[in-house]
């Protein structure tokens, strides 16, 4: 079996079929070090927060962080995963019904309990800094603001409601990758550096790979796990895929100030703003068509962490303003303003970032490709092409799915009994013409 891609979802897969099913002649290809395209540049937060049409996704979810702490433990926590949780925040009291309604739907459909939080004795518990077991799954919903600045005080005056969700927190993505990546290794996967250049298919099967140096590798079953070029792959097999891929960025920042508190959950500003630029920022933005829209109102969701241990100052914060849909190019285009403007959305949150306009500390700006479905859920499965498999269009979930995605692929490619989840990932799903009528009146809301 050939696994095209080493990023984390072909690595993932590597290690459920060899370490764990005990299947052999593994073959991973890439064309770069493993982990190294998207990989390693994502915010390695996970959540089982997915409010959606249905509990899908939540299950999928939560058979992957069932799995993440499964791999913490046999790793003697390795990658560091935490349970901090995500802090949705907002300062629109009027979004709350519709919040609270969401929520009480997601806990019916599997994410855990929803515990409300509606007077300043409440009986909060905040989330450790450190370690996973032991903590609540589900949400608080925090309303009482005395509360709410009690546990976060360093947040806006604006804020009026959190909601804290709990199976949540972060990991390192690279340590989580290069354990699966040693351990199928030490059970018999080679990888082999190579650019795949064409599929050959006939008679409806996939045959063989041929690679850029000339060679050619015969298939008999083949997983296509390459990221953003998940598409053009798949059209060499005459599969027409509905995946865009859309930009991100992610920036890295010494927060040599202590603005954002070492101990906190992911904080995520969940209303759209306007950013306070001055006459001459204004102005200055108003002259080109790519800066305009930044004079205007902006979408929600900027979101900051902080990033190492405890004498470490870096943080990590994104916002996802401008995410154009584009043909994926690496290195990735750059957006010389995305520091300034994300740094600025965070002061909704915590308004103590202004102390940064004058002077932006060290700043890094990387990125990558989210691959996105149109109902924004990923592609695992057989194709119609016998032999072919997908393992992909994992979107800005990518690390949080990867146990949970490479599992069912390993049932698909060895006969096991699949979960009850499978076919709402199934890439052939869009064939039913009552599934695309459904899927056109999905909203996703919840997505960073
Ligand atoms: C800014 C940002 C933030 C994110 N934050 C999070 C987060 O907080 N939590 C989360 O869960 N996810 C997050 N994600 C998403 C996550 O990073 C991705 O979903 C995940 O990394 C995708 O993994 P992959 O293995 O599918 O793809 P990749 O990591 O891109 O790996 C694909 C591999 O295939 C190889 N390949 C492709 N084509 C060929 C070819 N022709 N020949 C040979 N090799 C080939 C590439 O070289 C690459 O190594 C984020 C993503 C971004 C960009």
């Amino acid at each position: 079996m050939l696994i095209l891609g080493a990023g984390i979802a072909g690595v993932s897969l590597a290690y459920h079929l060899a370490v764990r099913r005990g299947v052999r002649n593994i073959l991973l290809l890439d064309e770069r070090p493993p982990l190294t395209l998207t990989s390693d540049k994502s915010t390695e937060a996970y959540r089982n927060w997915w409010p959606g049409p249905d509990g899908a996704m939540i299950a999928l979810m939560n058979r992957s962080i069932d799995l993440l702490e499964e791999l913490a433990e046999e790793s003697a926590e390795r990658f560091h995963l935490n349970r901090r949780g995500y802090l949705f925040v907002t300062g629109r009291a009027e979004r709350l019904a519709r919040w609270r309604a969401t929520a009480e739907r997601a806990s019916r459909m599997g994410a855990g309990a929803l515990r409300l939080h509606e007077s300043a004795s409440g009986e909060y518990r905040p989330a450790p800094a450190e370690g996973w077991r032991g903590q609540p799954d589900g949400a608080d919903l925090i309303t009482d603001r005395a509360l709410l600045r009690r546990h976060y005080p360093s947040l806006s005056e604006r804020a009026v409601a959190a909601l804290h969700v709990r199976r949540a927190g972060w990991l390192s993505a690279q340590q989580l990758g290069m354990y699966l990546l040693e351990r199928a290794r030490a059970a018999g996967v080679e990888f082999h550096r190579g650019r795949v250049t064409r599929l050959a298919h006939s008679r409806n099967r996939v045959r063989a790979v041929h690679l850029e140096d000339g060679s050619r590798i015969p298939v008999e079953r083949l997983v296509l796990a390459p990221g953003p070029f998940l598409r053009p792959l798949a059209a060499q097999l005459g599969v027409d895929l509905p995946v865009v891929t859309e930009r991100h960025c992610k920036v890295a920042f010494e927060d040599h100030l202590g603005v954002i508190p070492r101990d906190v959950p992911l904080l995520i500003w969940s209303d759209s703003q306007k950013l306070d630029w001055t006459p001459e920022e204004r102005a200055f933005l108003e002259e080109a068509e790519d800066t305009r829209p930044l004079n205007g109102l902006l979408p929600s969701g900027v979101h900051t962490r902080p990033e190492g241990g405890a004498d470490s100052r870096s943080a990590v914060a994104l916002w996802e303003y401008h995410t154009p849909v584009e043909e994926p190019v690496f290195p990735l285009p750059q957006d010389d303003l995305y520091p300034e403007v994300t740094l600025r959305g965070l002061e909704a949150i915590l308004p103590a970032m202004r102390t940064y306009r004058e002077y932006l500390p060290r700043p890094a700006v990387d990125g990558g490709y989210y691959v996105k479905t149109p109902e924004n859920r990923p592609l695992v499965g057989p194709l119609p092409v016998e032999g072919a498999y997908l393992l992909g269009a994992l979107s800005g979930y990518g690390i949080m799915a990867s146990q949970g995605a490479a599992d069912l692929l390993a049932a698909h490619l060895t006969g096991e009994s699949l979960p009850p989840y499978a076919p709402a990932f199934h890439p052939r799903r869009y064939e039913d013409p009552a599934y695309r009528r459904k899927l056109a009146s999905w909203r996703d809301d919840w997505q960073l």
